[in-house]
């Protein structure tokens, strides 16, 4: 699903690792997700818990000073054209150029923010990103099961450096 997102709780940096498709190399990779939103276009309130972790993916649009937030850190990550999204969005890329396309990494089971297991789900830092709610992002979401294992499994930081 693609909408524009008001994030209204807290949000959060997930760090992960891929697997280059195209050299093999093992690369750290970052995602957005969220302790709570709201869709607009139109209104609706999701139902939430506390335990709830919404992904974002294929994010079109964000904070300028969000994205320069992350880019400091993740200076790869950056908004470029995927012919699999057919959308230029904010994606992570290999050392190597090749672009590490969210739909592999988000919605494919072992992908590095589809974690299938506790164990894999621990692998995953989360960093709390320090921007007070509401933010305005245009973007795909993913919320469930794959969530809350990352929520409560995943490894948390105090900052993006740990
Ligand atoms: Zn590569």
């Amino acid at each position: 699903m693609e909408d524009h997102v008001e994030v209204t709780g807290t949000v959060f940096l997930l760090i992960g690792q891929h697997i280059c498709w195209k050299c093999r190399s093992r690369q750290e990779v970052v995602a957005l997700a969220a302790q709570e939103l709201k869709l607009l276009d139109p209104i609706v309130e999701e139902e939430k818990s506390d335990k709830d972790l919404v992904i974002l993916s294929e994010i079109e649009e964000m904070p300028q000073a969000l994205a320069s937030y992350i880019q400091d850190r993740h200076p790869r990550y950056a908004k470029r054209f995927s012919r699999t999204a057919e959308l230029s969005y904010f994606a992570n890329s290999c050392e190597c150029g090749a672009l590490l396309g969210d739909h592999y990494m988000h919605s494919e089971p072992g992908g590095a923010f589809f974690p299938e297991s506790e164990e894999d789900a621990a692998t995953i830092r989360i960093v709390v990103l320090p921007f007070e709610p509401p933010i305005y992002v245009k973007s795909s979401y993913h919320q469930g099961s794959v969530g809350s294992l990352i929520l409560e499994h995943g490894t948390r930081f105090a900052n993006t450096i740990g």
